[in-house]
């Protein structure tokens, strides 16, 4: 089944919203081993909806839109895809009942009864976020249609509730997709050591880059799921033994969700003192619910007065060697685990750049420290003089201290 994506909004071409949701929607289509071949945006315009659409229909048999079902004037969506399709649009109750109760009590307005007309015998995709229902239907063609709403919120549930199982039965068809998530390995690299194992069409597997990292995704695709599960567990397998331990999980999709969950497994604690990071570190471990359990302090310590003040690293010290120095980092981490009582503690320190970097220190050099008490561990990011962005090296720099953690929580080698 080719598929096609059409986004409507004007706000989307004045470039006033990101277009986020051909993104979400064409993660899935690919995931459900769904081609998409097109996809394009379109204004709050019903002619140049009207040619779309019918562009649209002709070339491809899946044709999913988003936005434009909502009660307002210039959401025209339904109403132009009814029309091309020959459909008429005809009340449906429970949706009715599902936009009053969604009201709470406030009176309905004309405009937005006009929510719940949809498309005679569509299948009718239950918004339980918002007001405007999603629906599917087949065309006399055999083209099939979707529909969804434009908001992310509304869109990400409709989709994973009710789309993807609608697509699915259609294509009798169950899926299963296991991530491999790979830290300290890039994606080329990963790419050319698991080349042989990445050529089936069923199951297959395919790398993904992510900030700082990668993965590596396994999809089977069967009649049922655990027909779809038995033919990707062993391909997973296959591929986190090649890859060894840069492997972080197949479970948790985050190294913070990870390193919480062991810590909390083992009801250890963890204290963080960031220079260059700004409290990056600290705000990825608290962004994971539960965090509280493991998570004691973070400080953010930046200039070298408040590093001694707060975290006893010595004035001498950071004279002799700078703050930016693999001693510092060293006594950042002694000193927070000291000051928390914390059965770890973290220390950061670095030039996250643009500017500010000399030939002995350039930019991108960062010391990550991992204090346990009874060693300390210290990690070098070397500055490439690549320019990168602040925000890359400031997220690789927390994501290094996170994996030495979970190395730690493994006792897997800590790595320099
Ligand atoms: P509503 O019921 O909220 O009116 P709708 O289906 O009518 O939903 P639109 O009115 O087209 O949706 O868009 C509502 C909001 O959803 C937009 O202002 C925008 O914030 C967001 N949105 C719309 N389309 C997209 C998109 N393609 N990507 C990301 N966000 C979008």
């Amino acid at each position: 089944m080719n598929a096609e994506i059409i986004s409507v909004g004007t706000e989307l071409l004045l470039g006033n919203t990101v277009n986020t949701d051909t993104t979400i929607i064409a993660r899935e289509l690919s995931r459900l081993g769904i081609n998409l071949l097109f996809t394009g945006t379109v204004g709050d315009n019903p002619a140049r909806l009207d040619f779309t659409i019918r562009q649209a229909l002709s070339r491809s048999d899946l044709v999913i839109t988003t936005g434009g079902l909502g009660p307002t004037g210039d959401d025209l969506t339904k109403e132009t895809i009814a029309k091309a399709a020959g459909k008429k649009l005809v009340f449906h109750e429970e949706s009715f009942r599902r936009i009053q109760e969604h009201l709470a009590g406030r009176e309905m307005a004309e405009s937005e009864k006009k929510q719940a007309y949809l498309p005679e015998g569509c299948t009718v995709l239950k918004n339980n976020v918002g007001t405007a229902p999603g629906c599917a239907f087949e065309t006399d063609a055999g083209k099939l249609v979707m529909m969804f709403p434009g908001p992310p919120s509304e869109l990400i549930p409709m989709l994973r509730d009710y789309g993807a199982p609608y697509l699915l039965k259609r294509e009798n068809a169950a899926i299963v997709s296991k991530n491999i998530h790979v830290f300290g390995l890039g994606e080329s690299r990963v790419a050319e050591l698991i080349a042989d194992l990445t050529e089936g069409s069923n199951p297959t597997a395919a790398t993904y880059a992510k900030e700082c990292e990668m993965f590596v995704r396994v999809t089977a695709r069967a009649a049922t799921e655990q027909e779809a599960e038995a033919l990707c567990q062993p391909l997973a397998d296959k591929i986190t033994a090649r890859l060894g331990d840069v492997v972080y999980s197949t479970q948790a999709d985050s190294l913070e969700e990870l390193v919480v969950r062991e810590l909390s497994a083992r009801g250890l604690k963890l204290a963080t003192a960031e220079s260059c990071t700004g409290g990056l570190l600290a705000k990825r471990i608290t962004d994971i619910p539960g965090s509280s359990d493991v998570f004691e302090m973070g400080a953010v310590t930046y200039a070298n007065r408040i590093k001694t003040m707060v975290l006893d690293v010595p004035e001498d010290m950071l004279e002799r060697h700078g703050a930016v120095s693999e001693e510092v980092a060293r006594a950042m981490a002694e000193g927070i685990r000291r000051k928390a009582g914390s059965d770890l503690g973290i220390g950061i320190t670095g030039i996250a750049g643009p500017g500010g970097g000399t030939p002995e220190k350039p930019v991108g050099l960062v010391y990550i420290a991992l204090s346990d008490g009874k060693e300390t561990y210290v990690r070098r990011m070397s500055g490439t003089g690549r320019p990168r962005s602040r925000e890359y090296q400031r997220t690789a720099a927390s994501s290094n201290a996170l994996d030495m953690v979970r190395r730690w929580l493994e006792g897997k080698p800590v790595l320099p």
